[in-house]
């Protein structure tokens, strides 16, 4: 019997609304604890909540963007449970008539679409911190409310790495389309997968939801797991039974939350606060004219104009910012495929060293065009560049008048300058000389590294080595 995964996700995404789905209270996480929450947040009685125009728009932009049929009404629920992080006793969701039916998303490079079922709005619970050496439990409302829309797939997803590539996908189009910062650390995105396994007679097991998961490792991790566990029950003739687990990172495993009897009874029923979501048509033109190019066509687009590699346009594409940076400069004249290989090169290296992200970058596009345009022309060297580079990202100077400051950088490879570059290493270095000279030739790379050195990076290196192998040949 081989069993085949059923992988299906829920995932919650927050949307980049200034404020609450509610109420006026700012969505913003950062603050002291219980420092942002109102009577609306905290379902005092008497509070009336009221619909944001701004947050619907943007759950509006992320059907649209998913290929989802927007529904012209929808309507808001309440799901009645209870717990210390919802004071109101309900969460304010939609059950029946959801915003958008339908829809779909490609996973790039895996030639694989993915149906989606739904797209609806939710407002999000507390946050509970349990400090077991206290023998308390502290809540924080300052979530409560927060604007969510909660995305659910068909179960087609086959394969735990498939369900991560999935998430990513979706995550990176989110963000792209600007609906969300798509912050996984901060809880901005978050997942639920359902998993069940399938024999070869199609017959399909009992379905595992696994709650909560906040990365896209947790989910491959929790799905192999779970997929594992399902696999060992069902092949020693065990059955598997409906219920709700959680992921232990530590453990990597998965373990019961809730079974199939003490599921909750959420007692739908339509929220009587608000009216119906009546949807204005220009509210869904404003947001589909909104929509930028997406990454797939975007990726194509520049591929054939500039004849960039896949992986070259991968890179590019992984965030909008960096698309832009890119076609930035070389509207300023940077070559193309050079400009591609210094974004994921050196100018990730920098922005890695500076924990930033591109749109803090203070090298402006047109300065970067003008740094790879001087290394085109070779009248800077590679490494000179990259010095270059570095000292553009620290002082936010151009390249000019950083060179001006410091000619040194500007390429020297006449042949005067590098004769003596070569005689002073030669003669400042007889232990090495004498090494390459018996046979040992790998010193010849620390020779090379040390006139480079002496020619302040400013020099050829190929140049260098071939004069260098002249000169130790023609000495002896
Ligand atoms: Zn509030």
């Amino acid at each position: 019997m081989t069993w085949k995964p059923v992988i299906g996700l829920e995932v919650h995404v927050r949307l980049k609304a200034q404020s609450k789905l509610f109420c006026a209270c700012a969505n913003d996480y950062g603050r002291p604890p219980n420092t942002a929450a109102c009577p609306v947040c905290l379902g005092l009685p008497g509070a009336l909540p009221t619909a944001n125009a701004q947050a619907i728009a943007l759950a509006v932009r992320a059907a649209l963007a998913l290929n989802a049929d927007v529904q012209p009404t929808s309507r808001f629920a309440r799901k009645n449970y209870f717990y210390p992080d919802l004071p109101k006793g309900y969460q304010i969701t939609q059950y029946d008539q959801p915003l958008a039916l339908g829809g779909w998303l490609d996973i790039p490079g895996a030639a694989r679409r993915i149906p989606l079922t739904r797209l609806h709005i939710e407002e999000d619970a507390g946050k509970t911190a349990h400090a077991p050496a206290r023998s308390v439990s502290l809540v924080d409302y300052n979530r409560c409310g927060a604007p969510l829309a909660e995305i659910v797939t068909e179960p087609e997803l086959t394969s735990p790495a498939e369900a991560a590539a999935f998430l990513k996908a979706l995550r990176r189009l989110l963000v792209w389309i600007d609906v969300t910062d798509g912050d996984m650390e901060e809880g901005a995105l978050r997942c639920d997968v359902n998993v069940s396994l399938r024999d070869d007679a199609g017959r399909a097991g009992e379905r595992v939801e696994i709650k909560n998961l906040n990365s896209f490792r947790f989910v491959e991790q929790s799905l192999e797991y779970e997929i594992a566990r399902q696999q060992t029950i069902l092949e020693h003739g065990g059955a598997i039974e409906r219920e709700t687990r959680h992921f232990d990172p530590l453990r990597r495993a998965t373990l019961p939350m809730r079974g199939k009897e003490d599921s909750p009874d959420y007692r739908y029923f339509p929220e009587p606060d608000l009216p119906p979501l009546a949807l204005p048509s220009a509210l869904v033109a404003e947001q589909a004219r909104l929509l930028p190019e997406f990454p797939d066509a975007r990726a194509a687009r520049l591929a054939q104009a500039h004849g960039l590699t896949a992986a070259q346009t991968a890179f590019l594409m992984s965030d909008r910012a960096t698309a832009d940076y890119f076609e930035a400069a070389v509207t300023h004249g940077a070559p193309p495929v050079l400009a591609a290989n210094w974004l994921a090169g050196e100018a990730a290296a920098e922005l890695n060293r500076r924990h930033a992200t591109i749109v803090q970058l203070s090298v402006a596009p047109l300065s970067f065009a003008e740094l790879l345009r001087l290394l085109n022309l070779g009248r800077i060297t590679t490494p000179a560049a990259k010095a270059l580079f570095a000292e553009m990202a620290a002082t936010g100077k151009p390249p000019e008048s950083l060179l001006a400051e410091n000619p040194a950088y500007l390429r020297r490879d006449d042949a005067e300058t590098l004769e003596k570059i070569i005689d002073d290493v030669i003669a400042r270095h007889p232990a090495l000389v004498e090494k390459y000279r018996s046979g040992k030739t790998a010193v010849l790379d620390a020779l090379v590294g040390l006139a480079m050195k002496a020619a302040g990076g400013a020099a050829d290196p190929k140049q260098l080595r071939d004069r260098l192998i002249a000169k130790l040949a023609g000495d002896s």
